[in-house]
């Protein structure tokens, strides 16, 4: 028996939940262990996440996801691809009113707030970390999509150093459980509506190098959305695009969330752990992959930035 399936043996109500703008492993593992539950246990359960980006809706679940924090406390909160309490937003009111806690993830940054703790930082993605804490015979082709959707999101369908020949074994696997994999890459991952595709050429054109183009950042206001009539689900991506740009070691996207506050996304190739950066700044993530929010005008925050990643490379 897995520590998962332990505590949710013992739970006769279970409430799952994940970060705060949710991505496609926090949604991929918050609805795997939802359908895990209600196939293979007959526990009240409920699922509770951010708003969640349709081109999700393909998963089994998707429409039983709630918004609001559920009045009563649960026996058991699961809390998944979620590297620290405050990142669980409003529904941290749930993990404090439940009577037991596990948490499953991925991030090197994750202390282990929870009673419980799985935390694996050389997995590719929680989906991932949560695919050892299920028995392979009990998950269903349902089970099979939303984490196959995980690993190919946090793996950028398998190119990112995080990828292991573990998960290729575990994301073969998964493709034996019979899910067309082909069009769960394209619809989730590279499928883009026209907007988010003008928004991003819009990124793309008003980019600028800096340290001997080393690096590059690009900036969306909140004008430029109400413009193109996107919001924040619709820049993701964005920061993968100006990584891939030859030459470039560390990239950096950032879009206005209020009067002179950033959110920031980074990205690096070989040189630069961006995690020890976001967390300097209040953030966390990944040595590739990594985010925080900062204020000031988005010059202050590139100069802020630029002097540690200089001092990396
Ligand atoms: P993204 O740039 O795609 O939003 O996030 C990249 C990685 O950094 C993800 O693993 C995400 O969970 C983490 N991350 C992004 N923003 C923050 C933040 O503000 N705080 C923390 N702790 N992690 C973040
Ligand atoms: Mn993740």
């Amino acid at each position: 028996m897995t520590k998962l399936e332990t505590m949710i043996g013992r739970a006769e109500s279970i409430v799952i939940l994940g970060h705060v703008n949710p991505d496609g492993d926090c949604v991929g593992s918050s609805l795997a262990v939802y359908n895990y539950i209600k196939e293979q246990y007959d526990k009240k359960v409920l699922v509770c996440l951010e708003a969640v980006s349709e081109k999700f809706s393909y998963l089994a679940g998707f429409e039983q996801i709630q918004n609001q924090p559920g009045q009563e406390a649960a026996d058991l909160c699961i809390c998944l691809d979620c590297s620290n309490e405050e990142r669980l937003g409003a529904f941290k009111v749930c993990l404090d009113g439940a009577k037991e806690s596990i948490c499953i993830d991925h991030h090197v940054t994750n202390e282990g707030y929870a009673a419980e703790n799985v935390i694996d930082p050389s997995s590719s993605s929680t989906c991932q970390v949560l695919f050892t804490q299920m028995e392979d015979e009990r998950i269903s082709k349902a089970v099979a999509e939303c984490l196959y959707t995980g690993i190919i999101h946090d793996t950028g369908v398998f190119r990112h150093s995080n990828t292991s020949a573990k998960t290729m074994e575990i994301a073969g696997k998964l493709m034996e459980k019979g899910i067309d994999f082909s069009t769960i890459i394209d619809d989730s991952f590279y499928k883009k509506t026209y907007l988010q595709s003008q928004i991003l050429g819009r990124a793309l054109l008003e980019s600028v190098s800096f340290l001997d183009k080393q690096c590059i950042f690009t900036v969306v206001r909140k004008k430029d959305m109400e413009f193109y009539g996107v919001d924040k689900s619709d820049l993701e991506g964005i920061v993968d695009q100006l990584r891939i740009i030859e030459g470039v070691e560390c990239a950096i996207f950032m879009y206005e969330v209020g009067i002179h506050m950033y959110k920031v996304s980074m990205r690096s190739n070989k040189k630069v752990d961006v995690s020890r950066i976001a967390a300097y700044f209040g953030g966390g993530g990944h040595v590739r992959a990594a985010g925080c929010t900062m204020s000031g005008s988005f010059y202050d925050v590139i100069n802020n930035l630029s002097g540690h990643i200089e001092k990396q490379l």
